[in-house]
């Protein structure tokens, strides 16, 4: 299973309806949080997550909007009894920030928080996935993260290695593991009975960022890429100086990329009441495009499925 929640969608300032930034990534059981703005921990009860299954935190970088929840979801999970560590993962001064959350001394937690700062272009290996950091573009030191599956073996054409005179037994799972084996003095090759092998999935959240071609090269036929969609093109100027993206822009990179789906976010309070003219825009470019919702749900299902 590979399940996208939006817990925050909203810009800099919250809104009625949009928590600020936080991305949770449910990978077959296992929680990854992406950014953990302001009252991520109520999301998540609202979403019913459960907490006990979150390895790792990716900061994308340290505007409030996308940190000030962690310190109050760490306290509850240590008043939950966690025992499990916790890793938190982020640009330059995580460490700092890490520091100051575990060593202020107001209150002690039971489990081990272990900040690891990541370089543009760092992979974070995990079984059966990584995590690769991405250079961004933002006002202070930032990272996008790409979550990248490995590929997976092909099927097992169970019946033909039958017809072949295989029996069935270890000698199946030597096939499907690649090996050639040879029953009754003929050779088996692994290659005539099982397929081709099978991409995993491609998820990327790029965090606060102007377009750029880092994000570009990472997104590259990306099963979802997920975007600073923060303003519409009227607002073009103010994209540039804040250094946020337009829905366009962020448009016209997921169809450059090949992405089968483009998901904005971090949208700007000015459209709480009807965010359709960021839609509309990059609709115009890019079909498959969606504004993210405070606990939406996207699952990924596996690609010959
Ligand atoms: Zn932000
Ligand atoms: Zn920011």
């Amino acid at each position: 299973m590979l399940r996208i929640l939006f817990l925050g969608t909203g810009g800099s300032l919250p809104t009625r309806n949009r928590n600020p930034s936080a991305i949770m990534i449910n990978r077959e059981g296992e929680l990854l949080l992406f950014d953990c703005g302001e009252g991520t921990q109520q999301q998540m009860m609202r979403a019913k997550t459960g907490m006990k299954a979150l390895t790792s935190i990716f900061v994308t970088h340290f505007h409030a909007d996308h940190m000030l929840g962690i310190p109050g979801l760490i306290q509850t999970m240590s008043f939950l009894g966690r025992t499990e560590p916790l890793k938190i993962y982020g640009p330059q001064r995580v460490n700092e920030f890490v520091k100051v959350l575990t060593e202020l001394g107001y209150y002690k937690l039971r489990f081990e928080v272990e900040a690891i700062e990541l370089v543009p272009g760092e992979l974070v290996k995990r079984d059966g996935y990584y995590i690769q950091a991405i250079e961004t573009d933002h006002s202070v030191p930032s990272l996008g993260y790409a979550l990248v599956e490995e590929s997976r073996r092909g099927r097992f054409d169970r019946d033909k290695a039958i017809a072949l005179g295989v029996p069935p037994g270890p000698l199946f799972s030597k096939l499907h593991s690649g090996v050639n084996v040879e029953v009754n003095g003929q050779l088996i090759r692994s290659d005539d009975v099982v397929g081709q092998m099978r991409p995993g999935r491609k998820v990327i959240y790029t965090g606060d960022t102007r377009p750029c071609e880092s994000i570009l090269v990472a997104s590259s036929c990306a099963d979802v890429l997920i975007h600073d969609g923060t303003l519409a093109s009227d607002q073009d100027e103010w994209a540039k100086e804040s250094k946020h993206s337009t829905a366009f822009e962020a448009a016209t990179l997921a169809k450059e990329a090949g992405v089968s789906r483009l998901v904005l976010t971090h949208i700007s309070s000015r459209y709480t009441d009807d965010a359709s003219p960021l839609l509309r825009e990059a609709q115009a470019v890019f079909e498959n495009v969606i504004i993210a919702e405070d606990l939406m749900e996207m699952d990924l299902p596996l690609k010959d499925e």
